[in-house]
């Protein structure tokens, strides 16, 4: 089956070495009054797949000012981990990418086998639709996010779903300003 790559641990490394490349940049930033950020990680215990998932998944990368008196929160944008939620984006993106090509009962059985319910997919088809937006020409609504992952340019499935993850993730965060722009072919 095509989400052989689930169970690859060089793919969730790599969505890791994102997630801290955009983490160092919002901590390098600093916080607004000026305050230097210390790194203050949000625990998370990502459901389905735990096997593939190493320590690095167990805390979502985030900030706190160390200035008295504010201590703002800074969390970075995510490609790991969707909003406050604890599953990970890439099984709901790719669960949602499979709704097209899976029979109803192999989905029903991979969505019980991951324990992610199907208001987390339905919620997650407004981001699709917002990130398909961008997409000259347009991307039929009906088709998504399948039709996304196709339109991105990497050559396996794994590699444009990284793509897909990045471009969706600006929408993980409200205190992030992080835009990714995607490659002008595709876009
Ligand atoms: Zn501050």
């Amino acid at each position: 089956m095509c989400h052989a790559f689930l169970t690859d641990t060089n793919f969730y490394q790599l969505l890791f070495q994102i997630d801290e490349s955009i983490a160092e940049e919002v901590g390098a930033r600093g916080c607004k009054c000026g305050g230097v950020l210390h790194s203050a990680r949000y625990p998370r215990k990502p459901r389905g797949i735990r096997s593939a998932l190493d320590s690095n998944y167990g805390s979502r990368l985030s900030f706190c000012c160390s200035q008295d008196g504010c201590r703002r929160r800074h969390t970075p944008a995510s490609v790991r981990f969707l909003g406050r939620k604890v599953y990970l984006g890439v099984i709901v993106v790719l669960l949602t990418a499979l709704n097209h090509g899976l029979s109803e009962a192999r989905r029903r059985r991979l969505i019980e086998e991951l324990d992610v319910p199907l208001q987390t997919l339905w919620r997650w088809r407004r981001c699709w639709r917002a990130v398909a937006g961008q997409f000259i020409p347009p991307i039929d609504a009906d088709t998504l996010p399948g039709a996304l992952l196709e339109r991105l340019s990497g050559s396996s499935l794994s590699e444009r779903l990284v793509q897909l993850l990045v471009l969706i993730c600006p929408v993980t965060t409200s205190s992030s300003s992080l835009r990714v722009s995607g490659n002008p072919q595709n876009m």
